[in-house]
């Protein structure tokens, strides 16, 4: 077995309803925009609290705080799927002050790209583009070519997205040799496994070495970055090594694939069970891959990984991106607009991918391609992934006396003191400082938190 049925929800026989899904786009953005805080900016989610001291990362940053929810809107928004009721560009352009006026102690600027400034750069340049928040993105997109957690969330592959992301917008060269530096690095340090067999990349995160392979924190996050602007020379044996490393480590059934979370361990991690997520599992891999061009191996593979998470169904743990329906339904989207491949029930309740002869689908096309998510988005649960007044209020307790005063732990000190923590065992939950901060041997425990569930 490649899932686990009960971390997965019975999928449902109502037929996708496209208006139904935009109702609820409505509502949960309604609900969002009334929520906004000038000086709190959004309550966290309480799935989101993970009950640290690091609320800086998730009220500011763009996995799950301020820059997330003005890129949301703003997307919603210039798609037509919404009509804001407010203009949100002053608070973009602050929002970069206003995490650095929170920095320090134990949640230290850093540079990447879904906690740290990139994310909240990129945003900001997005709603409001400024010459010298661009010069300091730059900046930071640099200071991290050499990050050894070597992974999306902190590390070069999520701020050379970044990069590439300015060089799509502005079409400005310097974003090219700001990304090229980072790849040159990371693709130094790709490096066969003699074990395996395959070539992959060793993680120094949260205080420990491994080598994960999902896009969150490893090979397919990196695999991601570097096809962005991938140089001629690199092309083919980019697309090479990538697929001899999922079809060596695959776990394959019945036309299915699935992969673990780490390389050359069980599919089943004791606790966690068998994951089929994007942060880690098929969704992921076929999301991140699927940016690649097509090769009957490469394609073969891709498609069972999306039998596969078409076969889990619905994720039980929520609606999210990283590990939740929305993240799994991201890889129907990717295989149908890179492959043309649709999903749609056999009406036996049966998985089927089809290949279509279209090559660009459009909108409500990319809404039927991911219609077993409809159920899901549309659905009672929905209404978790829009703010409450309880976490509202849970969030102003947390902040001390003042408007925006950032909540700090006992170990509380600067950034290079929580970084100098590391060699006393005490920094495990610290974020890594600036690129070459680690004054202990840069190992790389000085990270936040644990893995994505
Ligand atoms: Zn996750």
């Amino acid at each position: 077995m490649l899932h686990d049925a009960t971390q997965h929800e019975e999928l449902g026989a109502e037929p996708w309803d496209e208006g139904r899904v935009r109702a609820a786009i409505r509502q949960i953005v309604a609900e969002t925009e009334e929520a906004f805080d000038p000086d709190l900016w959004w309550p966290l989610h309480p799935s989101d609290e993970d009950g640290t001291a690091f609320d800086l990362y998730a009220t500011h940053a763009l996995y799950v705080g301020a820059a997330g929810v003005l890129w949301a809107l703003h997307r919603l928004a210039t798609a037509d799927v919404v009509q804001l009721s407010h203009d949100y560009t002053s608070a973009a352009a602050r929002l970069h002050e206003d995490y650095l006026r929170h920095t320090g102690g134990e949640a230290p600027a850093v540079p990447g790209l879904w906690a740290g400034e990139a994310g909240v750069l990129l945003v900001a340049d997005l709603l409001a583009p400024d010459p010298r928040r661009r010069a300091r993105l730059d900046a930071v997109i640099r200071e991290n070519a050499r990050n050894v957690t070597r992974e999306l969330m902190w590390g070069s592959p999520g701020t050379m997205l970044a990069a590439a992301e300015m060089h799509a917008r502005t079409g400005d060269e310097r974003w090219r040799d700001a990304w090229a530096e980072s790849a040159d690095w990371l693709w130094d340090e790709w490096r066969l496994d003699d074990e395996l067999g395959c070539f992959l990349w060793t993680q120094q995160l949260y205080g420990k070495i491994a080598t994960y392979l999902g896009p969150a924190h490893g090979f397919a996050g990196n695999v991601l970055a570097l096809a962005r602007l991938v140089t001629a020379e690199r092309r083919d044996l980019l697309a090479e090594r990538a697929t001899d490393t999922i079809r060596r480590l695959a776990f394959r059934e019945d036309g299915l694939a699935n992969w673990g979370p780490v390389a050359g361990s069980a599919l089943e991690v004791p606790g966690q069970g068998i994951r089929v997520q994007w942060c880690h599992g098929a969704p992921g891999i076929v999301t991140s891959l699927a940016t690649l061009p097509s090769e009957p191996e490469l394609d073969g593979l891709l498609v069972a990984g999306g039998e596969l998470t078409w076969a889990a169904g619905p994720h039980g743990k929520g609606q999210g991106l990283c590990h939740g329906t929305a993240g799994n339904g991201y890889a129907f989207l990717a295989l149908y607009a890179a492959r043309g491949i649709r999903s749609g029930s056999s009406g036996h309740g049966h998985s089927q991918l089809t290949r279509s002869h279209r090559s660009s689908p459009s909108a409500s096309d990319m809404g039927a391609a991911g219609s077993r998510c409809g159920r899901a988005i549309s659905g009672p649960q929905c209404s978790r992934s829009s703010a409450s007044t309880g976490s509202r209020d849970s969030l102003r307790s947390t902040r001390g006396d003042g408007p925006g005063s950032v909540r700090r732990g006992a170990r509380a000190g600067t950034g290079e003191e929580a970084a100098l923590g590391c060699a006393r065992r005490a920094c495990e939950r610290v974020p890594p400082a600036r690129a070459g901060g680690c004054p202990q041997d840069s190992c790389g425990a000085c990270v936040r938190g644990g893995d994505p569930r």
